[in-house]
């Protein structure tokens, strides 16, 4: 539970929108960029542009560390993971090209695939188990039907909380050579990634949920040789004098002056994540285990997902027989201050798998600095709210 400015006190469950409250020294490493850094990187020569380009170029490198890419030049900064998804699916498919996908893609997948699909793409939806379980047999059999140019899958889901087993698909979609593009929203923070083997040739984050950085920043990894075309050009500093888009990385991807002080941010917390990130995700797995054991107990609630004692990202959805999601979630919030969300979490294609496209569900989101009396008070209000 935490006390806002306005003295009103929330428990705060909604991680897997976005986390919240930021650590201290995220919010220090903003101002300080906004104040001690507040020129344009890569621009002009004086020192507050020096001082924003050391600091990307540091946060670059940071990042590349945490995700274990060995060059950072291969790590792109984002307006997000949307924004992100949106290039390296835009920039790597054509017209004719075939793409083989899961079925609980969130809508920053499957629109940008829907707009694709309405330009000639071919987009197969490989069906999951209602858990969220892909299973790569039935993806490897998908992949053989026809020649297919990217498998894209979640790391994790936003609503069903399952892990993607991505190292199997990896091998799967190379075999055929097929990229393996994954939305890492969910997975990047929350699950220990080390690119140099996981096996994405295009892998994206978002920089404001389990990675614990600001809102409007995101990450874009794509492996060496990985030549997605990128989808904006001009306003950057670097080759004035050329008509065309740098080629060189990250310059072809980072059009136009970057969100500096969401970048320091995001650095200043993967510094975190790289210092205490072990510790962070074990009292995640902690919370949202118990919290999941107690809220099955409640009768009439179904949670949804894989069950306890199978890995799950620390998102938890649940649907109660009678009372209807909306009317849970206003009330956790009028009658207790507790934030969660209801409804289908931009992902219609998960509820669907699950089960539940109809009703929507609710959704727990356990993340960095929720304390066990936080999910002791939130059972308590379910089972009250449930009654
Ligand atoms: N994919 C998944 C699975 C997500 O949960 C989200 C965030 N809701 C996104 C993509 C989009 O991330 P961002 O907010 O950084 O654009």
């Amino acid at each position: 539970m935490r006390e806002l400015r306005t003295g009103r006190r929330i428990t705060y469950l909604d991680h897997a929108a976005t986390s919240w409250p930021k650590p201290e020294p995220v919010i220090e490493a903003v101002v300080h960029a906004m104040t001690d850094a507040g020129g344009n990187p890569g621009r002009s020569a004086h020192v507050l542009a020096l001082a924003a380009s050391r600091l990307i170029l540091e946060a670059r490198t940071d990042v590349a560390a945490l995700l274990g890419v060995p060059d950072a030049r291969d790590v792109a900064f984002m307006p997000g993971c949307t924004a992100g998804l949106n290039l390296a699916l835009k920039g790597l498919l054509r017209p004719g090209d075939r793409v083989v996908v899961g079925s609980t893609e969130h809508n920053a997948v499957s629109r940008p695939l829907h707009a694709l699909a309405q330009a000639g793409v071919r987009v197969d939806v490989v069906q999951t188990d209602s858990a969220g379980r892909i299973d790569p047999d039935a993806v490897e059999r998908s992949v053989a039907e026809a020649l297919t140019t990217a498998v894209v899958c979640q790391h994790a889901s936003n609503v069903l909380g399952t892990i993607q087993p991505v190292g199997d698909l990896a091998d799967i979609a190379h075999a055929a050579g097929a990229y393996l593009v994954v939305d890492g929203a969910q997975g990047a923070g929350h699950l220990k990634v080390n690119l140099a083997t996981l096996g994405a040739d295009a892998y994206v984050a978002s920089g404001h949920k389990g990675l614990l950085g600001p809102q409007g920043v995101g990450v874009l990894y794509l492996a060496p040789g990985v030549d997605a075309v990128e989808l904006t050009q001009g306003g950057g500093g670097s080759n004035s004098e050329d008509p065309v888009q740098p080629t060189a990385r990250p310059d072809r991807y980072e059009a136009g002056t970057p969100n500096t002080p969401g970048i320091a941010g995001l650095a200043a917390a993967v510094r975190l994540l790289m210092a205490e990130g072990d510790a962070i995700r074990a009292e995640e797995q902690r919370l949202v285990r118990m919290l999941h054991e107690q809220l099955l107990e409640i009768p009439g609630l179904r949670v949804l997902g894989p069950p306890p004692g199978e890995e799950r990202v620390p998102v938890l959805s649940v649907v109660h027989a009678r009372v209807a999601a909306d009317r849970i979630a206003f009330e956790l919030d009028a009658k207790y201050g507790i934030a969660v969300r209801a409804g289908l979490h931009c992902a219609p294609w998960a509820h669907e798998t699950a089960g539940t496209a109809g009703c929507g569900a609710v959704r727990f989101g356990v993340g960095y600095g929720v304390t066990q009396g936080d999910i002791e008070l939130a059972v308590q209000a379910m089972r009250e709210v449930c009654a």
